[in-house]
């Protein structure tokens, strides 16, 4: 606690300056070398200087795993929380205090796991925050066991002979929830487009589901590798209420115009397995959000003990 109070305070000292994207790294990420958590680090730090967030008015919450090292690296509050639970301990925060940015940062095995009846209800209550789901389609940080997103036949040591079952797509998954306001997908080894969903997701009031695939060098060298080779593999979805990256259009020549309101097109695109898509699936700002359906007006201290008082006058014999 010491050493975030520290640099807190460090901060607040250059705030008059501006906060720089690595005035915003609080140490070194711990992942192997070429591990794809290094660029979504990189493009969260981008995100907070463009839009100068003081340390001490968010929060970064993780469930377990690797990318749920992510509160030790960023220099904010942070809750490094205990397996699958990363969402409703970010509820919680956020209706205790909704004046906090809260960001949710999760891997496959612990949201789409342990976490996945968390992971359908937090999406329904649409409360306001930033939830981003690395998926890297393994459990890393246990050393290699097949999650639920991991592709059938593929070899890890719970199923040394291939997974057995298709692999849960997170992005149906989550069009199929009611009151899903903010679908999108990105890519860690295409940084523009991964800057671009972060901010777009900032903006948007609501439950924000960035499903960012994620490589991971150690377990699953090759479940990226055609599309990171070969950018003919991947087609951008784009529309003016969409993900907006610009410098993009040479680099990925298909292009798909899709309107994010379009829910029955999205979880068409969601379903369909010829090509890798990266862009806003779904987003839609009329929808309730639950931190302001169910906000509590604030009370005072004095006010909260004459109110206790008066519960317990009721039972005093
Ligand atoms: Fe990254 Fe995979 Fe290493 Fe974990 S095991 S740090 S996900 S490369």
């Amino acid at each position: 606690m010491s050493s975030i109070a520290i640099s807190l305070l460090d901060l607040e000292d250059d705030a008059s300056s501006g906060l720089s994207a690595e005035d915003y790294q609080k140490k070194e990420g711990k992942w192997c070398a070429g591990c794809g958590d290094f660029g979504a680090l990189n493009a969260v730090k981008r995100l907070l200087a463009k839009e100068q967030i003081k340390p001490e008015k968010m929060v970064f919450v993780s469930g377990i795993g690797c990318s749920s090292r992510f509160p030790h690296y960023v220099n904010s509050y942070g809750f490094h929380g205990i397996h699958g639970r990363a969402l409703p301990i970010a509820t919680g925060l956020k209706l205790a205090r909704p004046e906090l940015d809260v960001f949710v940062v999760m891997g496959d095995g612990d949201c789409t796991s342990i976490g996945a009846g968390h992971w359908i209800h937090a999406t329904r209550y649409n409360t306001n925050m930033t939830v981003l789901l690395l998926d890297n389609n393994i459990y890393g940080l246990t050393k290699n066991q097949t999650s639920p997103t991991t592709p059938q036949g593929y070899t890890s040591n719970t199923s040394p002979k291939g997974s057995v079952l298709p692999a849960l797509d997170p992005l149906q998954t989550t069009l199929g929830v009611a009151n899903a306001s903010f679908v999108a997908q990105t890519a860690d080894w295409v940084p523009a487009h991964l800057y671009a969903t972060l901010q777009a997701a900032y903006e948007h009031n609501g439950f924000s589901f960035v499903r960012i695939l994620q490589r991971c060098p150690k377990f699953t060298p090759d479940v990226f590798e055609k599309q990171v080779k070969d950018p003919d593999y991947t087609e951008l979805l784009v529309h003016e209420n969409g993900v907006i990256a610009p410098g993009l259009d040479k680099l990925f020549k298909a292009q798909r115009r899709h309107d994010p309101k379009d829910i029955d097109q999205a979880r068409a695109l969601a379903q369909r397995a010829d090509k890798l898509r990266l862009g806003m699936f779904f987003r839609d700002d009329s929808f309730p959000v639950y931190n302001e359906v169910r906000a509590v007006p604030p009370v005072s201290a004095e006010e909260k003990v004459s109110r206790l008082n008066k519960e317990f006058d009721r039972y005093a014999v």
